[in-house]
């Protein structure tokens, strides 16, 4: 737990890992969307904030593209799995 950088009279759990900053459930956004990041696959600032915007058209055009088919070994029942 931590105090938003935005928001010092709020305390929050949700911590950008890359910059060492906490953000409150209102400023949940990743600040380099568009930059590799090793933390993001357990990012809950990413997940979170991703979740906030709901997606939009494109995005969700984006998510089915990347829907992908697993199979289950080894029983082999396939599931289609969402992309990301
Ligand atoms: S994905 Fe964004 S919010 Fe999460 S750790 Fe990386 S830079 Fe920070």
């Amino acid at each position: 737990m931590g105090t938003c950088i935005n928001h010092p009279e709020r305390e929050t759990p949700y911590r950008c890992m890359k910059h060492q900053i906490y953000l409150c459930e209102a400023c949940l956004e990743c600040k380099d969307p568009k930059l590799y990041c090793k933390h993001r696959s357990a990012c809950p600032v990413w997940f979170m904030g991703k979740q906030k915007e709901g997606g939009n058209a494109e995005d969700q055009h984006e998510s089915a593209a990347a829907a992908r088919t697993a199979v289950l070994l080894p029983a082999g029942r396939m599931v289609s799995v969402p992309g990301g």
